[in-house]
């Protein structure tokens, strides 16, 4: 068993060392008759608690190995809980200002593209869209004097209302899992295209919540100061 496992830690964010915290292993005699003669097996069984050395958050890893995969008897059946993030995206736990029912949504879609269900995923990616919309009152855009209030138009209300530029907008506008056609064309997307999604997603947090509270706090520095 390894004393030293690297693996993403869901709560550094990022690909840690883990060592060994306690492991048990053990090993299964298995007999079997085939044609009247008895041929004997072996499986090992082992049970590992690990602990980050960034965090010293703890994870569970079991795995078993089969006596006629040597010679180099990899591990078979893996598991580890809880189960890993996506390194590259941004933790919920790193938004300090994004509403808890909301940042509910964002740990679900995580969730759902690490499962790879697709279906889910992109659902909850236009269901959070909506939700940021609701959260600022924004209806939709004016279009030719009328309110466009399906998904488009609340994008380009976030827009129009400053909270996002307008490449970021159609950045959201124009990505396959966003756009109207997205929930009614399903078809296999890969693991990276939701990976790719749930980036914009990420930026649009930050951009909506995180930098307008940056500039609010930066701006009432300033005040106190300018008094
Ligand atoms: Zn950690």
């Amino acid at each position: 068993m390894e004393e030293i496992f690297k693996i993403h830690c869901n709560k550094c964010g990022t690909d840690t060392i883990h060592k060994i915290f306690v492991a048990h292993s053990e090993r299964r005699n298995i007999h079997e008759i085939i044609d009247y003669r008895n041929y004997e097996f072996w499986e090992d069984v082992t049970a590992v608690i690990y602990r980050c050395g960034g965090c010293g958050e703890f994870l569970f890893k079991k795995y078993r190995i089969w006596c006629e995969d040597g010679p180099d008897f990899p591990e078979k059946d893996v598991i580890v809980l809880p189960e890993r993030n996506i390194s590259v995206l941004k933790t919920p736990d790193r938004f300090q200002h994004v509403p808890s029912h909301i940042i509910s949504l964002y740990r679900e879609i995580i969730d759902a593209a690490v499962k790879e269900m697709v279906i889910l995923c992109s659902a909850g990616i236009r269901a959070i869209i909506e939700a940021i919309c609701n959260d600022k009152g924004i209806e939709g855009a004016t279009v030719d004097n009328n309110l466009d209030k399906n998904l488009r138009g609340k994008i380009m209300g976030l827009c129009e209302k400053g909270y996002l530029t307008l490449k970021h907008a159609k950045s959201l506008l124009y990505h396959k899992f966003i756009g109207d056609k997205a929930l009614h064309e399903l078809r296999n997307h890969t693991k990276e295209e939701l990976v790719a999604a749930i980036d914009i997603i990420a930026h649009t947090l930050d951009s909506v919540y995180e930098l307008d509270n940056k500039v609010n706090s930066w701006n009432e520095t300033n005040e106190k100061k300018v008094k």
